[in-house]
C-alpha cells in the first residue's frame, strides 16, 4: 500500500471556527453581548498549553474567555465555591473545570456541580443522559465530536462499517461509541482488560486510539487499508507530543490518519466553542 493520507486537523477546525465566528456575530447583534466561557484553570504544563489554545480559538471566533485560577490544594467545597457564581452569572454561557483535578475533587463532583445547561464539556448526568438517548440537542463532549466531525469533514462514512474504539473514558471513548452507533457503526469499545487487543483492533475499518500510552499501537493493530483516528496526547521526556501511534510503523498499511500533533486535538478546541453556541443560543431562547 502506498503512504497513507494524513488527515490534517487545521482545515476541519478553521471550518468549525469560521462558522463558530459568525453565529458569534449574529448572537451578540440579537443580545447585545459576546458569549462568554468561564474555565476554572489548573496549574499544570498541558493544562496551561490547552489554556492557551482555548484563548486563542476564543479571539478568533470573537467570543471571551475568562479565567479562574484553582489551587491544587483546593477542597471540594472551594470548588463549588467557585462553580456556583459561574453557575448563576447570567453572562456566563459555558463553563470548563480544566483537568487534572486537584486530589480530593472528583469527577463525579464537578459533573454534579455545573449548571447543566452551561456544560460545555458535556459531563453533567443531563447531557450524557440526553446523549445516550441520542437527542440532538446534547452538548457533545468536545473530542468525541471532533472525531466525528474529522470522518464528516473528509468524507469517511462509518454506517455499517466496523470501528474499534480503545479507551471507554467518559468524555472520549464512551461518547464517541454512542455517537458512532447513531451513525450506524458496528463498535467495539476496548479497554485495559480487554484481551487480544491486536487481533480485535486489526478488524477495523475505523480504529480510534484514545488510551494515552505514546506509540503504543502499530503496524500489528492495523488492517490495511484502515483508517486510523489518534485521540492521545502524550509528553515524552524532551517534551514532544506524541500520539498514541507509531504514525511511522502504521504509514504503509493505513489508508488514512490523524497525526499528532496537528490532528484532533485543534478540532478539540475549535468544538468547545462550538459547543459554547449551542449553549448559549439554546440558554437565551429558553429565557
Ligand atoms: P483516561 O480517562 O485515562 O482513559 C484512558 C482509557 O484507555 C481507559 O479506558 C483505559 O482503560 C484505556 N487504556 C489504558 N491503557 C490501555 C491499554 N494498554 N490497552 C487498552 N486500553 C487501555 O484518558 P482520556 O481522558 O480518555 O484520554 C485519553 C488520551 O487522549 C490521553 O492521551 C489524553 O491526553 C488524550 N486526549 C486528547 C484530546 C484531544 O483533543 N486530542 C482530548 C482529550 C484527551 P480502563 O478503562 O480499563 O482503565
Amino acid at each position: 500500500m502506498a503512504d497513507a493520507r494524513v488527515l490534517l486537523g487545521r482545515p476541519v477546525a478553521n471550518q468549525i471556527t469560521d462558522s463558530v465566528l459568525e453565529r458569534c456575530n449574529a448572537f451578540e447583534f440579537k443580545y447585545k453581548r459576546k458569549p462568554r466561557l468561564g474555565v476554572v484553570t489548573i496549574d499544570n504544563p498541558a493544562s496551561q498549553s490547552y489554556l492557551k489554545t482555548i484563548n486563542s480559538t476564543g479571539r478568533k471566533t470573537g467570543c471571551e474567555v475568562i479565567e479562574i485560577p484553582l489551587g491544587s490544594d483546593a477542597s471540594p467545597a472551594d470548588m463549588t465555591g467557585i462553580i456556583s457564581p459561574l453557575n448563576d452569572d447570567p453572562n456566563i454561557d459555558g463553563i470548563l473545570v480544566q483537568t487534572p483535578l486537584p486530589k480530593g475533587v472528583t469527577a463525579d463532583q464537578i459533573g454534579n456541580a455545573v449548571n447543566r445547561m452551561k456544560d460545555i464539556d458535556g459531563i453533567t448526568p443531563y447531557q450524557a443522559g440526553l446523549l445516550f438517548k441520542g437527542s440532538k440537542s446534547a452538548l457533545v463532549p468536545p473530542t468525541a465530536r471532533a472525531v466525528m466531525d474529522i470522518l464528516g469533514f473528509y468524507r469517511i462514512g462509518i454506517q455499517s462499517q466496523e470501528v474499534i474504539i480503545v479507551g471507554r473514558s467518559l468524555i472520549v471513548g464512551k461518547p464517541l461509541g454512542i455517537l458512532m452507533l447513531g451513525m450506524n457503526a458496528t463498535v467495539t469499545c476496548c479497554h485495559s482488560r480487554t484481551l487480544s487487543l491486536s487481533t480485535i483492533c486489526k478488524r477495523a475499518a475505523v480504529l480510534v486510539t484514545a488510551i494515552g500510552k505514546p506509540n503504543f499501537i502499530d503496524s500489528d493493530y492495523v488492517r490495511p487499508g484502515a483508517i486510523v483516528i489518534d485521540v492521545g496526547i502524550n509528553v515524552d521526556e524532551q517534551g514532544t507530543l506524541l500520539g498514541d501511534v507509531d504514525m511511522q510503523s502504521i504509514d504503509s498499511i493505513a489508508a488514512a490518519y490523524t497525526p499528532v500533533p496537528g490532528g484532533v486535538g485543534p478540532v478539540t478546541s475549535a468544538c468547545l466553542f462550538a459547543n459554547l453556541l449551542d449553549a448559549a443560543e439554546a440558554r437565551m431562547k429558553s429565557g
